[in-house]
């Protein structure tokens, strides 16, 4: 069910916005017509198409730079809410708008899409892919979606349990709806797809469960697979899909395919039509511990990876591993850019990738070459990489298996998924940066279990998330002299994604709920406005009627919102109930967002004098199974309901709702297959023991305060 409030119109002073038609008519458009014609030549040539967004990164290198200059340093601070659209969901938005012919398509959670009027916010059509909720329990990271594809009058999606959909454009007929994943293995899909020369890519995650990871081709009509790359090899007693997995499983030992060995190419496409080259990132390997998942060593290919495949057969041209063995869930499947830079007088057409591992990486996209390498955030896992050989220079001793060892960055990542953008003027490339630690100990106890999270690790360390240890910021960084130009500071990490227009600014919205514009060659704050929750996408704008629009989706959510409790509620904005919509922004617009007042129930005390070990077993169970997405120490990140504060009937329940799944509705999914009443007992004295430090802390701030 779709909530939506009525758009309110901004009512335009007339002459003004024909003096501003006038003034910036030399950039109409080069190109336009109906979604219809959005074919491999327009895609091909999206640069030059002003006023559209047609492909996820806006063109086939993902630059996410605007020339749209309306909008500019100088009255970027009359820059307001022209509309706003209800998405009728309190879990993250983590989706990039496409906008083409006067129509905006999205994606909500639950991989559903929406088409919107650009103009007026109106809703023309919403296709529910009606996605089974009891998938909520096979995800990492949220029941996100990234966004859609569009080509040749459809709308491509992919769904959270592996489909890929094709939509009539105009209408949102379902045309093809095929399976891409074996569906009785935890794999999901939250990526936008990609079309390349009429093949839509589209690959999965799931390596946090144990899969194995690939990218697929389908026919853009027919909706056949046309190829299929995997990145990491099967069994090696059974004939190889592709040669290059020969190689690969040269550098496995163990029996890694038992559990699936990751990979998971989720997030990042980029396309080069001269070179004729598709780029993918690829993830993490599964389990996380190299020890556990190749125990005798080896760079374990294609995990943590670049690939450059041909579009039309899926062969692979080069690779460049980032993070060769991963041991610290450094995927390579952030943002991937491409760009054409002068490096020591030479014109370089280079890859640009800014990994979770924390170095910023400049390739010769046309070999895979090492250009550069230098750390962007903290980094504690490596001291440098060298030059000659491309790879990461380990630091000694970092071996988790027998103590708790800190390292930066976290799995999260230095930078995650949220797109960075690129200013050509300016020449500096804005990433989303986090700095933030984590505490890496292998569960001595570890035991594959088919079909659950299986990252072999012991997560009791984080019962108290320090949210003193995180931060986030907004960071230009010059690619040509790998060095820092300026960055925005925020309080905490997990910010959106960033937007670069021709009116010399950037664009990004925070996760402390606003929504801010920055000068692109120097950071000077120069507009904000309140989102009224967390905001993790990254902003679009287009032009319509000769007059600009910026749009993003604003609601907090994903892994970091998901796994780090109280340090990812620190912000605080989604006390009001975390309401996603996608707003829209003009000049001169005057909306107002609806308020709603933050509400905190009374909590009544119950009884929690419950043995310590019982409570110190619900502890294990607890963050074995729940605290992923319930936060470290039953504390929410402000995107599901925080248990320490649940009404009394949810702890008599919670067997009924751990066992039986009677919220399987709400994504709470069912455990029985792994869990039984003994644990739900353990479970229930963790969690009640939970709640009273929070009321006793309560009552010792209130003491204070007196
Ligand atoms: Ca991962």
């Amino acid at each position: 069910m779709t909530i939506r409030l009525q758009p309110i119109l901004f009512l335009l002073v007339l002459g003004v916005g024909g003096l501003l038609a006038c003034a910036f008519s030399p950039q109409e458009s080069s190109r336009t017509g109906g979604i219809e014609s959005v074919d491999d030549a327009r895609l091909v040539a999206a640069g030059e198409e002003t006023d559209s967004w047609l492909t996820y990164g806006r063109t086939y290198n993902e630059q996410r730079h605007s020339p749209l200059a309306q909008i500019d340093e100088g009255n970027v601070a009359q820059l307001g809410l022209a509309w706003a659209f209800e998405m009728g969901t309190r879990r993250g938005l983590e989706a990039t708008p496409i906008m083409v012919d006067g129509i905006l398509y999205t994606t909500g959670t639950w991989s559903v899409v929406f088409a919107i009027d650009a103009r007026t916010g109106e809703l023309l059509w919403r296709h529910d892919p009606r996605v089974p909720r009891s998938q909520g329990g096979r995800v990492c990271c949220d029941v996100v979606n990234r966004g859609v594809a569009v080509y040749r009058g459809r709308v491509y999606s992919g769904t959270l349990d592996g489909r890929l959909i094709s939509l009539d454009a105009k209408t949102g007929e379902v045309l093809f709806d095929v399976v891409t994943v074996d569906q009785s293995k935890p794999y999901s899909i939250t990526m936008a797809p990609r079309v390349v020369k009429g093949k839509v890519l589209i690959g999965n995650g799931g390596a946090e469960y144990g899969v194995r990871g690939y990218v697929s081709a389908y026919d853009w009509q027919s909706g056949e697979l046309a190829w299929r790359f995997y990145t990491v090899p099967g069994d090696p007693s059974l004939p190889f899909e592709h040669p290059e997995l020969a190689e690969a499983a040269r550098t496995w030992t163990g029996e890694w395919w038992t559990v699936g060995g990751g990979g998971t190419v989720w997030d990042s496409i980029a396309y080069d039509p001269e070179l004729d080259l598709v780029y993918v990132g690829t993830g993490n390997g599964s389990p996380w511990s190299r020890f556990i998942r190749s125990p005798g060593g080896g760079d374990n290919l294609y995990v943590s990876s670049i690939l450059a495949l041909r579009p039309d057969t899926g062969r692979l041209v080069w690779h460049y591993q980032t993070t060769p063995g991963d041991n610290w869930d450094y995927t390579s499947t952030q943002h991937i850019m491409l760009a054409d830079l002068a490096i020591d007088g030479v014109e370089r057409k280079v890859l640009m990738q800014a990994p979770k591992n924390g170095f910023f990486y400049v390739l010769d996209r046309a070999t895979g070459e090492l250009i550069s390498a230098e750390a962007f955030a903290e980094v504690s896992w490596a001291s440098g990489v060298d030059p000659e050989t491309g790879r990461p220079i380990e630091v000694p001793g970092l071996d988790y298996r027998n103590e708790t060892v800190e390292v930066r960055p976290s799995p999260h990542g230095a930078h995650n998924w949220h797109p960075m953008a690129f200013n050509p003027a300016a020449g500096l490339v804005y990433i989303p940066t986090q700095e933030i630690p984590y505490f890496f100990h292998v569960d001595p106890n570890y035991e594959y279990r088919p079909g659950a999270w299986n990252l072999g690790f012991d997560h009791t360390v984080a019962d108290e998330f320090p949210r003193d240890l995180v931060s986030g910021h907004l960071l230009a960084w010059d690619p040509v002299a790998q060095k820092e130009v300026w960055r925005a500071q925020y309080t905490g990490p997990w910010n959106g994604g960033a937007l670069s227009t021709g009116g010399n600014l950037v664009f990004q919205g925070t996760a402390h709920g606003t929504f801010v514009a920055y000068r692109a060659t120097d950071g000077k704050k120069l507009w904000e406005a309140p989102a009224g929750t967390g905001i993790v996408a990254g902003p679009i704008t287009y032009r319509l009627d000769g007059e600009q629009y910026v749009v993003v989706m604003a609601g907090w959510g994903g892994a970091f919102p998901l796994a780090a409790g109280d340090a990812a509620a620190a912000a605080g904005v989604t006390q009001a109930g975390n309401i996603g919509r996608m707003l829209v922004f003009k000049l001169g617009a005057t909306t107002k967002l609806p308020v709603v007042e933050a509400f905190e129930r009374e909590l009544a005390a119950l009884p929690a004098d419950f043995d310590a070990e019982l409570v110190l077993e619900g502890n294990h169970t607890y963050h074995q199974w729940c605290s992923v997405c319930h936060g470290p120490g039953v504390e929410s990140g402000g995107v599901l309901p925080d248990l320490r504060k649940a009404l009394p009937a949810i702890y008599e329940t919670l067997g009924d709702i751990v066992l039986k799944g009677v919220r399987v509705q709400n994504g709470m999914p069912r455990f029985d297959e792994w869990l039984g009443p003994e644990d739900v007992t353990a479970l229930r004295a963790y969690i009640l023991s939970r709640r009273a430090v929070l009321l006793a802390d309560r009552e010792a701030q209130a003491g204070a305060a007196e």
